[in-house]
């Protein structure tokens, strides 16, 4: 495997812009995206003083090659508790719910313990531990998601009695069914007259989550979180759940898992809360979260006490990072802290590149610019369409536009609303999406501003040619 100039920056710790300086002072003209021969990464390695010995894969940076084999043979595997997210529209009580459980639970086994908002706390029943995320809503559940972690394994989805079902509580059903999480329904503010469960259930029939009473299987449990009641009840529902999902890890390896929140501490620094998925992390052990790296100095659990390990399921926040890492972040401790270092540090400097790159993602309003520049030399696009005629018209026009220097290549085309996934593609290939008589969803919208995807829509086949024709031309109008 050879590397590209991106990924060889990475390895050296450099910049890219320096490889490519030092390269042109060579005599060799690359993008960020070339190929490098391995003679010309040994030169570099000269240039630069270091010795390149071995073949290097990029892979390297992969956090995942550094997850301990899972020889997760049943004997192994070890029940864990399960990790529940709480969602639902707004005011239906997200937030009273989980302070309640809190509350409510918390004390008993934990007396003494000063109550610490880390991001996640863990509560026991029935001699059983249940993991809770305390950030409430999807936002917090879809961003992980996005970023590859699927950390939740139950879902409540909390309705008030009063209001019933409403459009954040349909976006919950759709993003606990895409993750395939299962649903708890708790039925809230049942101390208020007006409740009526009767019309909840009625309403999320019709969402496909029948109540067992009506013959489905979607347990539904009616609480009132202001009052403590119904408490008991529900992580009871939780554990039977959890029963049924049969949650095993295993314990006795080295710890991995995902980040659930962190911040910049005044006083200590980076914390993080992390919680663990799979093995076991003490303080001391060398850690690669996300892009940052360090030595665990310290753990401490929901009730603020120092810890001096953390297993599957359970949330702790940590000090000792070298950086602030994001929510939705993998981490993976290591055995060897130079390694530990060594990777963290590439992968730093490997995010810090895609960042800057990440400003320069193609639209159409610099399409001539770079193309001017030599900077593209393939245009590729993302159709869209409300039918497959249309999609498979639009694609053929694309094709026969002919541009000198610049070859356009149609990496996708479907039939249907522009989704997320799309729209992630267009991000991951530097494309153009294109819509014809459909436009984005909300999740899509909300992606396409952030990874700045040029997302264009249309309503007349030819209007889509011209536009893509002028944009190559040089002659887009800027007030489009
Ligand atoms: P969230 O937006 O879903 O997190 O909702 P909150 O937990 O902030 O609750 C919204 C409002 O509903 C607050 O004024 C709560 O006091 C109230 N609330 C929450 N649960 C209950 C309940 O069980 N009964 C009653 N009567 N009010 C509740």
């Amino acid at each position: 495997g050879t590397l590209t100039v991106g990924e060889l920056a990475a390895k050296l710790h450099k910049d890219s812009s320096e490889i490519i300086k030092k390269l042109m002072f060579l005599g060799v003209m690359a993008t960020k995206n070339e190929q490098l021969s391995k003679e010309t990464i040994e030169l570099l390695g000269e240039e630069f003083g270091v010795e390149v010995e071995e073949e290097v894969y990029v892979d390297e940076l992969d956090i995942e090659h550094y997850v301990e084999e899972d020889d997760d043979k049943e004997e192994h595997l070890q029940e864990r508790p399960p990790v529940v997210t709480i969602m639902g529209h707004v005011d239906h009580g997200k937030t009273t719910l989980l302070d309640s459980i809190r509350h409510t639970k918390v004390t008993e086994g934990e007396a003494g313990g000063i109550t610490q908002h880390i991001g996640a706390y863990q509560v026991e029943e029935n001699g059983k531990k249940i993991t809770f995320l305390d950030t409430p809503g999807h936002a917090a559940f879809t961003t992980m998601r996005a970023r590859g972690a699927q950390v939740t394994d139950i879902t409540i989805l909390v309705v008030a009695a009063d209001d019933g079902v409403m459009p954040q509580t349909v976006e919950a059903i759709n993003h606990a069914k895409a993750a395939e999480v299962p649903i708890i329904v708790a039925v809230n503010k049942m101390d208020k007259e007006n409740a009526n469960p009767d019309r909840v259930m009625q309403e999320l029939s019709e969402h496909n989550l029948l109540p067992e009473a009506w013959g489905g299987d979607t347990i539904f449990v009616n609480v009132s979180a202001v009052k403590n009641e119904g408490i008991d009840e529900l992580l009871e529902m939780i554990l039977l759940v959890a029963e049924v999902e049969e949650l095993k890890a295993n314990p006795d390896k080295r710890g991995r898992g995902t980040v659930v929140e962190a911040e910049l501490d005044k006083g200590r620094g980076p914390v993080a809360t992390l919680l663990v998925q799979s093995g076991t992390m003490k303080v001391g052990d060398p850690i690669v979260v996300g892009n940052t790296f360090g030595r665990i100095r310290a753990m401490v659990n929901d009730v603020g006490r120092r810890v001096k390990t953390a297993g599957p399921s359970t949330p702790v926040e940590i000090t000792g990072l070298n950086d602030v890492p994001q929510a939705g972040d993998q981490f993976v401790i290591f055995e060897d802290e130079k390694k530990a270092r060594q990777i963290g540090e590439a992968r730093g400097v490997r995010a810090r590149d895609e960042e800057r790159s990440q400003t320069n993602k193609v639209s159409l309003d610099d399409l001539f610019d770079q193309i001017q520049q030599g900077e593209m030399k393939e245009i590729n696009i993302i159709v869209k369409a409300d039918v497959q005629g249309s999609a498979e018209a639009l694609r053929g026009s694309l094709e026969k536009i002919e541009v000198e220097g610049a070859k356009i290549n149609i990496i996708h085309t479907g039939v249907g609303a522009i989704a997320e996934s799309d729209i992630i593609l267009a991000a991951a290939s530097n494309a153009i999406v294109i819509g014809f008589n459909v436009r984005p969803d909300v999740n899509a919208k909300r992606t396409a501003e952030v990874e700045n995807v040029d997302v264009r829509l249309h309503r007349v086949i030819y209007d889509a040619i011209e536009e893509i024709e002028a944009a190559l031309k040089g002659m887009l109008d800027p007030e489009y």
